[in-house]
């Protein structure tokens, strides 16, 4: 008997059949983050995968029967599915949500002015970001446009070979002397932080000549005045590819995998199991939801009560009215399938070592997040972390356990806390990330392989 805890590396666990599995999940994954830059995209991308494995609109069912696999789009940037087990919804069911934004540069609503004939954009930054990181780097530019006659136009300009890019062109460092003066946190003015969009001139306009000109592009290419940013949501995200880094292509670097890799995986996990077993005894409900990175706040979040409008269509359909679904809550077990934090060997006296977690050993489980004194915690019970560990260890899924950092040097919150509160047994249970945030962010594929596996195992115990 092993007294004393060990934690391993999943590289020496795994034989070559399954690290095979590690490396072919890998590459699909970087496809999807190369391709599913907002969470817009990343709604239609996984809506397309669910349709071609025999998932429906749940509002183009009229009954609901075992093995059923139906979805619903929330106002295009936020998904819940499901999938009918055979049990009665009233013993709970198994839940895995994640989020699908990641921090980024939104436009303001009247974003382009001129100057110095320079045509510009004025951003807005979304999420926790540190603001130096994003100047100067290649961007590109993705979002919806709805015209006056209120038609949808999609705009991704900057990841193809043929597109431009954008960028924030920052100060050169010959001519920083007070900007470097100043703390990291004000050094970059976010006023300051405007695109560079265009310098040539319209020939004919007498003032606004970029600007003229610039627009005359959009409108060609779109259709679109200015008065039509106003009613468009876009983004400027890095315009560089996902990749593996290091000399031995251990590790994933790219944008977005906050919390990208959590959700590809929580979709990948249904509808693998969907296609692998005959039968599901308990409903799988999965959910990639908006607006985690700005406090979970309005209609597309996990915060919406659009997810107990979903819930309620499934006892309605199920022909299960009688079943109380604040009991139905009650009943049910979750993942809170976010990232936590890895620990950096260049900066490890932010974490405590031993309730961090490493690259390569493994899905990180959260007992809580909040800070300081567990405050905005949600902090699962020892006898649910019990349950998910003997899921994990019945299906040889290698975890860990880690808290986001030492205490008092910060600290974070996921959707956790959003169901727990509905009364369902919730733990945060995601892939650990270096440079989280970051433009390029950092993960151990074995963990990433690893997540997908947690979650497959959870949505069927
Ligand atoms: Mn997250
Ligand atoms: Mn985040």
């Amino acid at each position: 008997m092993e007294l004393i805890y060990k934690k391993e590396d999943i590289y020496s666990k795994l034989d070559d059949d399954k690290l095979e599995k590690v490396d072919t999940f890998s590459n699909e994954y970087i496809d999807f983050l190369n391709t599913a830059k907002t969470e817009y995209i990343c709604v239609e991308k996984f809506t397309k995968m669910l349709d071609a494995n025999g998932f429906i609109d749940i509002n183009k069912k009229e009954e609901l029967k075992e093995g059923d696999r139906v979805y619903f789009i929330n106002k295009e940037k936020a998904l819940f599915v499901a999938v009918i087990g055979k049990e009665d919804l009233i013993k709970g069911v198994n839940i895995i949500g994640a989020h699908i934004d990641s921090p980024r540069l939104d436009l303001k609503p009247m974003p382009m002015y001129e100057n110095k004939d320079i045509c510009l954009l004025k951003t807005q930054f979304y999420g926790g970001i540190k603001k130096y990181q994003w100047m100067s780097i290649p961007l590109a530019m993705y979002g919806v446009i709805y015209n006056e006659k209120g038609e949808k136009i999609k705009i991704s300009i900057g990841d193809d070979n043929d597109d431009p890019c954008f960028t924030i062109a920052d100060l050169l460092p010959h001519l920083a002397k007070d900007q470097m003066k100043a703390n990291a946190n004000e050094f970059i003015d976010p006023e300051k932080m405007s695109i560079l969009f265009g310098s040539i001139k319209d020939k004919e306009a007498k003032d606004n000549k970029v600007k003229t000109n610039v627009l005359k592009i959009l409108n060609k290419k779109y259709g679109i005045k200015e008065i039509d940013f106003a009613r468009s949501e876009i983004s400027f995200v890095p315009a560089f590819k996902a990749k593996y880094v290091g000399i031995d292509s251990s590790f994933i670097g790219g944008y977005g995998q906050d919390d990208r890799v959590c959700s590809y995986s929580t979709i990948r996990a249904m509808i693998d199991i969907v296609n692998e077993e005959k039968e599901i005894n308990k409903t799988m409900v999965a959910m990639v939801v908006d607006k985690e990175e700005i406090g979970s706040i309005g209609n597309t979040s996990m915060n919406t009560e659009a997810f107990d409008m979903f819930i309620n269509k499934i006892i309605e359909k199920r022909g299960a009215t009688s079943v109380d679904k604040l009991e139905l809550y009650y009943n049910s077990q979750m993942l809170s399938a976010d990232v936590s934090t890895g620990v950096d060997p260049v900066f490890e006296e932010v974490s405590d070592v031993q309730n961090g977690n490493m690259l390569g050993c493994g899905i990180a489980v959260e007992k809580y997040t909040g800070s300081g004194g567990k405050y905005n915690a949600s902090d699962a019970n020892a006898k649910y972390v019990s349950q998910v560990m003997s899921i994990f260890d019945k299906n040889k899924v290698m975890y860990q356990f880690g808290t986001l950092g030492k205490i008092g040097k910060g600290g974070g919150g996921t959707i956790a806390y959003i169901l727990a509160n509905k009364g369902v047994d919730v733990i945060d249970c995601g892939t650990p990330v270096l440079a989280m945030h970051s433009p390029f962010e950092i993960t151990s594929k074995f963990d990433v392989y690893m997540t997908y596996l947690a979650y497959k195992t959870f949505f069927k115990a």
